[in-house]
């Protein structure tokens, strides 16, 4: 055991310790669902961010539920034939969250979607394997799980290409495929009877997003969440930050993408200096500045877009 794995158990410890009864979490704080389906902007997908330690299930719809564990969230449905999970999140955090499942229905845990490659959501997956789950993801994922071998990400069981829907029992789960956006091989995810989406990375309601747009093609995520846009869904629900949104908050990120891209474009055209891209982009994005983490991300993400323009990636 070296010290990272160490620090893992330890962590695995404190998370059992702090947390020893799955209860009914601490989502209280929660703004309620009419509020988080209020159109952007809305102030109420800010009220997440000050509660670090948030964990809980949240109901979506009738047999689907969120399992939210500090940040990060995951879908699960529950079938008369078992469960359908999706990512496992961290090797501390996948028993935390089978207690949770387990806290809504007794029924096993049959299948393990990933929603794409990247360790923050798919390491744990054995603990879900050895409980009698099979996993899944989309074919484009194994070369980078090969590529960077980790001991702590489960090679899945079975791939698909392009769009697949997962059935168990009276209930399914449609996987879509958009290509590139977020790596190359990100699903979205829509429960059966439910005209909401299950966007993980791509959105999360009410934010710039992060300050180096790690894995993303600007205008591939801008052609996939016109793509979302166009599906007139009722809610979407997310992978980080609050539960559920109005789908509005799929074209404000858009909108602050695009206004981006286009200023920081602009701005390289031009040959401006370092100083003046980013007195430039800071005046023509001023209307986004309700927006969570503008102040803090836009001066990283003016750097990522610049290597963008001058390399295309
Ligand atoms: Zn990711």
């Amino acid at each position: 055991m070296n010290w990272q794995h160490r620090a893992i158990a330890v962590a695995g410890l404190m998370a059992a310790a702090a947390w020893p009864a799955w209860g009914a979490g601490n989502l209280d704080f929660l703004p309620s669902r009419a509020e988080l389906l209020q159109p952007a902007p809305n102030k109420a997908w800010d009220k997440f961010s000050t509660a670090v330690d948030a964990h809980g299930v949240y109901p979506i719809a009738d047999g689907v539920y969120l399992f939210m564990y500090r940040g990060t969230n995951s879908l699960f449905m529950v079938t008369d034939d078992g469960v359908i999970a999706t990512d496992p999140i961290r090797v501390p955090v996948a028993p935390i969250y089978l207690d949770a499942i387990r806290s809504v229905t007794d029924k096993p845990v049959k299948y393990l979607i990933y929603s794409h490659w990247h360790w923050d959501h798919v390491e744990g997956g054995q603990t879900f394997r050895d409980a009698g789950a099979k996993i899944l993801s989309h074919e484009a994922c194994i070369p980078h799980f090969t590529d960077r071998p980790n001991p702590k990400v489960a090679m899945p069981d079975e791939t698909f290409s392009g769009s697949h829907t997962v059935t168990l029992g009276n209930r399914s789960l449609e996987l879509i495929y958009l290509g590139t956006n977020h790596s190359d091989c990100l699903v979205f995810m829509r429960p059966d009877g439910v005209n909401g989406l299950f966007i993980v990375d791509l959105v999360t309601p009410g934010s710039v997003g992060g300050t180096l747009f790690l894995d993303y093609v600007p205008h591939h995520w801008v052609r996939t969440l016109k793509a979302i846009e166009a599906m007139n869904l009722d809610y979407i629900i997310s992978g980080h930050g609050v539960p559920l949104a109005h789908p509005t908050a799929v074209g404000e990120r858009r909108r602050y993408l695009e206004a981006l891209l286009g200023a920081v474009g602009t701005a390289y055209e031009a040959g401006l200096s370092r100083a003046e891209t980013t007195a430039a982009v800071e005046a023509q994005l001023k209307p986004f500045g309700y927006m969570r983490g503008f102040d803090a991300n836009l001066s990283g993400q003016i750097t990522r877009l610049q290597i963008y323009y001058g390399t295309g990636w």
